[in-house]
């Protein structure tokens, strides 16, 4: 199949190109389009056919749920049975933005794209060019991530080219994303609501708006086997680098750090939140990940490094990328799986990344970087210096 790759001026939409993107929706095709969070893979949510292209074209496992875009708020009505108090809430907070909410499905979505389940993922995307393209096509389009299954989420149009050119019918590009990770997903199918994935609509943003939130065990560290998941696609492994990546982090004591209890009742979790987002990360990480590199390069490996621009040029050695300014941290999450994309076409055998707080954006930020370390975290404090495999 030829993809068609269409370029789109964000500041002057032709609704000409769209359209053509739109009838490719509604035939039963698959579009690749922007979205304020990473760019997505669009097929008509309510044709079972169309959504089992878009797991083909992904190779990703048909269990694992698709996301329901939408482009006006009462589009919402027919997918779901009911919009809770809650869930009223968040929409109104934070749609169109960078939310997906879990609702009980009404008989019309299929469960083809649910991957089974009886609930599915809405969300309302403010990209222009999303937005525009959900309302010619007049249908609430599913669209994971425009990834292959299991590499990082493409946040350029180049990077949608380099997995899916030639499986699907056309790729829009508006150019880089703005946020660069995805969504926030919140289910809201029962009487508190439960974080699920953090994104840029951050926990500290989702508890100001609804109170307390609870938090599913799947975020914070890895998912036992025994323990079912509430999404099937929590229990796949995302965002994974091809190198083998690790993450370096001091270990904050009681005193020094802290812990914040995020959460209440059964999903409660304890999190290191922690110093201010802007403390510099200490000479103890640097000098663990410089000893890292050159015990790799000795031994004939291809290295890189994941730092931020403060830190920069405290690394001699191996192939050092920043992801931006730490104290920023939307300059992190943006760069964040380009830098891992990069590592794949530089075809380095390991990675080490200074790590994050884990407050506001950092926890979406940590949360994809632990994922796609496989949790593994090598802390500096530890008496003895030997890997430590974090939280399993
Ligand atoms: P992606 O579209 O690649 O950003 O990933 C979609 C993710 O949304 C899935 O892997 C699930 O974790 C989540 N999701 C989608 N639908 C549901 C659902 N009905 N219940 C719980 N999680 C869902
Ligand atoms: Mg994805």
């Amino acid at each position: 199949m030829l993809t068609k790759v269409i370029k789109i001026d964000n500041d002057n939409i032709d609704d000409r190109l769209l359209t053509e993107a739109a009838e490719i929706l509604c035939a039963g095709g698959l579009v690749a389009f922007p979205t304020e969070t990473v760019y997505g893979l669009g097929a008509n949510g309510l044709d079972e056919e169309a959504a089992r292209k878009i797991y083909a074209a992904k190779g990703r496992p048909s269990d694992n749920p698709l996301i329901l875009h939408i482009s006006s708020a009462e589009e919402i009505v027919p997918l779901v049975q009911s919009v809770p108090e809650a869930a009223r809430k968040l929409m109104d907070a934070f749609w169109p933005g960078p939310l997906t909410m879990i609702f009980p499905k009404s008989s019309i979505v299929p469960y083809g794209t649910t991957g089974g389940l009886d609930t599915v993922a809405v969300r309302m995307p403010s990209d222009p060019v999303a937005n525009r393209l959900i309302a010619l096509a007049g249908l609430p389009i599913a669209a994971p991530s425009a990834n292959r299954s299991g590499r990082p989420s493409p946040t350029t149009a180049e990077h949608v080219m380099q997995d899916m050119d030639g499986r699907i019918e056309m790729i829009l590009d508006g150019g880089p994303v703005g946020i660069g990770v995805e969504s926030t997903i919140v289910d809201v199918t029962g009487d508190v609501p439960i974080l699920l994935r953090p994104g840029a609509v951050t926990m500290e943003m989702l508890q100001e708006t609804v109170g307390h939130v609870d938090i599913d065990p799947a975020i914070t560290g890895p998912m036992a086997a025994d323990v079912r998941p509430k999404a099937p696609g929590m229990k796949y492994r995302h965002y994974a680098p091809k190198a083998e990546l690790v993450l370096v982090e001091e270990r904050k004591n009681k005193a020094g750090g802290g812990t914040r209890r995020m959460g209440q009742g059964r999903y409660a979790a304890e999190l290191t939140v922690p110093e201010p987002v802007s403390e510099p990360i200490s000479e103890a990480v640097i000098g663990r990940i410089n000893r890292l590199v050159q015990e790799k390069l000795s031994q004939g490996y291809r290295v890189g490094v994941i730092c931020t621009d403060e830190t920069e040029n405290q690394y001699p050695a191996g192939i050092v990328r920043s992801l931006g300014i730490r104290g920023q941290q939307e300059t992190i999450a943006h760069s964040l799986f380009a830098v891992l994309r990069e590592f794949d076409d530089l075809q380095v055998d390991y990675i080490y990344s200074e790590s994050f707080a884990r407050d506001h954006l950092g926890q979406a930020i940590m949360n994809r970087l632990t994922k796609a370390a496989g949790y593994h975290v090598i802390y500096t404090n530890e008496k003895k210096e030997e890997e430590q495999h974090g939280r399993q």
